[in-house]
């Protein structure tokens, strides 16, 4: 079996050890048998325990941490094992090792903290933006409407956030996914230019094609990573930049590149970067209507291909996004 199991008798001396036991603390069967439970897991509480099953006479279990060999969470489960008459009975103790479901209800958590977080910034100003106005600016014919154009914008940010929150949802059940087939890059290119065609031209973005590329996939979940790259690099440049894309034919893999001109990141943003709602600067993210959730979408979309994204950056000369396919 998988958990660790161990048997004491009345004096706390280990009598019995399986081999999950033995690995999940980095043991060898001598230092386990004929030591004493505090010897061997110097946790008193699990002494205590024992020592609480045995008064009550009751199975009992715990939540335990412990750090050496690693970092892990058990839970402990201790139970009276009847012997003959007369015999003082001995103790089972079952370690069931939880570490992963404790890490995913943690980052389920953390994830719930977040989006709640992230719901409640433009929400704030929204009411804030709302109650001014209703307290007297609605007749102040030179800031209402700088008011409400700021209300909407909020709203635009709060839509996005939860346009990108029900599409991870869906990449994450695989929902609404279409059978994989030859997709033509040029025209999920064009897909793209067209939606963010408004903002290409009040930035003054030059976009960059590539050649003719096919790659093998979901053309709508292709078009959306790369709408993302593509607003990100058009969102992070300057005016006037030019942003890149490129496509070429790896030994094993299809590369989809998104290069920008941009004022980079600096390497130790690099390893968080697709983390959802992970920024490098919040505030801007923000003004330009990001959700910070955009590279994490991404990043699912690749491994539902069986592919990955990478980055490389550097802070002054630009970004380069790279969307790895494998070929058929
Ligand atoms: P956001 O909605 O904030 O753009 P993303 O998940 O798309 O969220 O990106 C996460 C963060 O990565 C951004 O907030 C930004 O700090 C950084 N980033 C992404 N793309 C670029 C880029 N092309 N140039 C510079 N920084 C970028």
């Amino acid at each position: 079996m998988r958990d660790g199991a161990i048997v004491i008798d009345d004096a706390d001396g280990i009598i019995y050890s399986n081999q999950s036991f033995l690995d999940h603390f980095s043991l060898s069967r001598g230092d386990v048998i004929g030591k004493r439970l505090l010897e061997v897991i110097r946790l008193p509480e699990l002494a205590e325990l024992a020592a609480a099953a045995r008064e009550a006479d009751t199975p009992l279990e715990k939540e335990i941490r412990v750090i050496y060999p690693e970092e892990k969470i058990f839970s402990c489960s201790v139970s009276l094992i009847e012997t003959e008459e007369g015999e003082p009975a001995v103790i089972a103790l079952i370690f069931h090792d939880i570490s992963e479901i404790k890490k995913l209800e943690n980052l389920r958590s953390e994830f719930v903290a977040n989006v709640s977080h992230e719901l409640k910034t433009p929400l704030t100003a929204i009411r804030g933006y709302v109650e001014t106005l209703i307290d007297g600016a609605i007749n102040d014919q030179a800031h209402n409407r700088e008011f409400l154009q700021k209300i909407d914008k909020n709203t635009q940010n709060l839509s996005a956030l939860i346009d990108d929150l029900l599409q991870l949802s869906s990449l994450e059940a695989r929902r609404g996914l279409e059978p994989f087939a030859e997709v033509e890059l040029g025209q999920e290119i064009d897909r793209v230019i067209e939606t963010l065609a408004g903002k290409l031209k009040t930035k003054a973005i030059m976009i960059e094609r590539p050649a003719p590329c096919r790659l093998f996939g979901d053309a709508n979940l292709i078009y959306r990573a790369l709408l993302n790259l593509v607003d990100n690099a058009v969102n992070y440049s300057p005016a006037g930049g030019k942003v890149e894309i490129g496509c070429r034919k790896a030994e094993k893999t299809m590369e989809v590149s998104v290069k920008d001109q941009g004022a980079g990141i600096s390497a130790e943003h690099l390893p968080r970067l697709f983390e959802r709602f992970y920024r490098v600067d919040k505030a801007r993210s923000r003004d330009q209507g990001g959700t910070g959730l955009g590279l994490s979408i991404v990043k699912h979309i690749m491994e539902i291909h069986g592919g990955s994204v990478r980055v490389e950056s550097e802070v002054g000369r630009g970004s380069k996004f790279t969307l790895v396919f494998p070929s058929r």
